[in-house]
C-alpha cells in the first residue's frame, strides 16, 4: 500500500478520490469502522418524506467542492436552493424576525436600536482583544451587546454550540486576523474590499444551498461507487492502534495489520486523539467537547403552511425547546409528497444535552408545542420521526488553537502522517473537501499538507 486512510466519511473518501484522479497506480486503502461509508452523512426517506440525519447541504461557493462535483458527475444531479430567494429568521421576543440577505440591508433593518448601531462602529476604536476570548466576549467588546442574540443564533445554527464557550480564534480565524492586522474588523473589511476592487475581482452574488434529489447521502455513495470492496475499502474495520515502522506506518485493525508509506487520519478530532495517545510531542488535551443533536422530521398535510424561507434559529435567551427548524420542503419541494410540507426541528446541542435522553414521543410532543407557537401548523402531523445523527459536532473551545498547533507540529515531525477531518480546520462539508484536497496534493507532491490561510467567509450561517 502507498497510503492507508483511516475513516470512510467524506474526508477519507475525498482523499481517496483525489488520489485516484491525480496519481494513477497509487494504491490507497480506506479502513472504515462501521458497515457503511459516509460517516455522519445519512439521508432518511420514508412515506414520501426525505429528511437528513446529518448535514442538510453545503454552499456552492467553494471551488474545491465544485470541482469534486464536476469530477464525479454529481454537478449534473445536484439540486440548489439559492440564498437570494430564501430568507432566514431569528426567533426574538417570541416571534420570527426576518434577517435581510445583504449587510447593507441588515444595517438598515430595525433589528437593533439606532444607538446600538452606532455602538457597532465602536469596533473602529477598540484595540485588538488579547488572549483567547470566547465569541460572546469578543463580539460584546468590539461591537456591543445588542448583536449578541443574533450571533448566538449563528453559532447555534452552525455548531449547535454555545458562543460563551466557542473561541473566536477557532471559529472565525479569518475575521480575527483582520482585527489583529488592521486594529479593527471594519477597517480590515474595507481594506479587503479596496484590494478586491484594485484586483478587478468580480462581485460575487449570494451562493446557493446544494443537495441531491435523494438527499446528502448521494455524495458519499457516489464517491464510494468506484471503490473495490476489500481492495480499496474495508468496512467493519475499526483501527485499534497505529505506529511508525521502518518503511512508514503500521496499523492494527479489527481485520489484521496493514502497512503503508503514508497514513491519513480522516477522523473527527476525538477519534484522532484516541489513536495518537503516546505520540510525541505529547498532546495538550485528550478530547474536545462535542455537541450532539437530534432532528425531528415533521410532515403536515394540506392546511399547514410555512413562512417563505430556509428556516429559523432561536438564541438561548428565548428559552425555547427547539434550537431552530429547517423549512425543508421550501428549499427542496420534492422532500414532501404533493400538497404536504416537511420541516426538520433541531434539539439538544452543547447547552441542552439532557434533552437527548427524552423518549421519542416526548421529544415530538415538546417540539410540536414549541413550533406551533411560531408557525401556522394545522392539526396533527401526518409524519413524525426522530432521527439520531451518528456523531456529535466537535466544539472549538478554549485550548483549540493550541491543539491545532500541536497537530501541525506532529505532522512536521512524523513524515508521511496526515491529520484532517471533522473539527480540524472547520466543521463544514466544504471545509472537509478543501482540507482533503490539500492532503491528496501533499501526498502526490511528497510534501507536507499546508494549513489553509484563514479566510473571511462571505456567509457564516
Ligand atoms: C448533525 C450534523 C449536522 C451537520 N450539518 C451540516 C450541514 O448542514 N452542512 C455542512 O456543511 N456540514 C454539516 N455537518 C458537518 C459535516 O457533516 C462534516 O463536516 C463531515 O460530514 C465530516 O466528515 P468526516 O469524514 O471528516 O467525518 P465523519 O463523517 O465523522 O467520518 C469519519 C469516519 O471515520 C470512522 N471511524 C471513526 N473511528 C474509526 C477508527 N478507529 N477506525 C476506522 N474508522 C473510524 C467513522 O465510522 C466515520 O465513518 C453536520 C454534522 C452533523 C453531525
Amino acid at each position: 500500500m502507498d497510503t492507508l486512510i483511516i475513516g470512510g466519511g467524506l474526508s477519507g473518501l475525498t482523499v481517496a478520490h483525489k488520489l485516484r484522479q491525480s496519481c494513477p497506480g497509487h494504491q490507497a486503502l480506506i479502513l472504515e469502522k462501521s458497515e457503511r461509508a459516509g460517516g455522519v452523512i445519512w439521508s432518511h426517506g420514508e412515506q414520501g418524506f426525505l429528511a437528513e440525519n446529518g448535514p442538510h447541504g453545503f454552499l456552492d461557493n467553494c471551488p474545491e467542492s465544485q470541482l469534486l462535483l464536476q469530477e464525479t458527475g454529481l454537478d449534473r444531479e445536484c439540486v440548489k436552493a439559492p440564498l437570494s430567494k430564501f430568507v432566514r429568521y431569528v426567533c426574538m421576543d417570541g416571534g420570527l424576525r426576518c434577517i435581510p440577505q445583504s449587510p447593507p440591508k441588515i444595517l438598515m433593518a430595525p433589528l437593533i436600536s439606532p444607538l446600538a448601531k452606532l455602538r457597532v462602529l465602536g469596533d473602529l476604536f477598540k484595540k485588538p482583544l488579547a488572549g483567547e476570548p470566547t465569541v460572546a466576549e469578543w463580539v460584546a467588546y468590539r461591537f456591543g451587546p445588542a448583536l449578541l442574540p443574533y450571533v448566538d443564533a449563528v453559532f447555534t445554527g452552525t455548531y449547535a454550540g454555545d458562543f460563551n464557550r466557542l473561541v473566536i480564534d477557532g471559529v472565525m480565524p479569518g475575521v480575527r486576523n483582520l482585527e489583529m492586522a488592521h486594529g479593527s474588523v471594519i477597517r480590515g473589511l474595507l481594506a479587503k474590499m479596496r484590494q478586491s476592487k484594485k484586483n478587478g475581482d468580480k462581485k460575487k452574488g449570494l451562493p446557493a444551498m446544494t443537495s441531491f434529489p435523494g438527499g446528502m447521502g448521494r455524495l458519499p455513495e457516489k464517491l464510494a461507487e468506484s471503490l473495490r470492496p476489500g481492495r480499496d475499502l474495508l468496512l467493519n474495520c475499526g483501527v485499534l492502534a497505529i505506529r511508525k515502522s521502518q518503511s512508514g506506518w503500521e496499523v492494527d485493525s479489527e481485520q489484521g495489520t496493514h502497512e503503508a508509506g503514508n497514513l491519513v487520519l480522516a477522523l473527527p478530532i476525538n477519534s484522532t486523539l484516541g489513536l495518537l495517545q503516546g505520540f510525541t510531542p505529547a498532546m495538550p488535551r485528550k478530547a474536545v467537547p462535542e455537541a450532539r443533536i437530534v432532528t425531528i422530521a415533521l410532515g403536515f398535510g394540506p392546511g399547514s403552511t410555512l413562512p417563505p424561507g430556509f428556516g429559523y434559529l432561536a438564541p438561548e435567551q428565548e428559552e425555547r425547546f427547539c434550537l431552530g427548524a429547517l423549512f425543508s420542503s421550501n428549499m427542496f419541494p420534492a422532500r414532501a409528497p404533493q400538497g404536504h410540507i416537511l420541516l426538520e426541528a433541531l434539539i439538544g446541542g452543547r447547552r441542552h444535552p439532557e434533552r437527548l435522553d427524552l423518549d421519542d414521543a416526548t421529544l415530538i410532543r415538546q417540539a410540536l408545542e414549541d413550533l406551533r407557537q411560531l408557525l401556522p401548523l394545522q392539526g396533527e402531523p401526518v409524519y413524525a420521526r426522530v432521527l439520531h445523527p451518528k456523531g456529535g459536532i466537535p466544539q472549538l473551545e478554549a485550548g483549540y488553537p493550541g491543539l491545532l498547533h500541536w497537530r501541525d507540529q506532529l505532522m512536521r515531525e512524523h513524515e508521511g502522517l496526515f491529520i484532517h477531518g471533522f473539527g480540524w480546520e472547520g466543521i463544514g462539508l466544504n471545509d472537509m473537501i478543501k482540507s482533503a484536497t490539500r492532503v491528496a496534493d501533499a501526498i502526490r507532491e511528497n510534501s507536507m499538507a499546508k494549513r489553509e490561510e484563514a479566510a473571511v467567509k462571505g456567509i457564516y450561517f
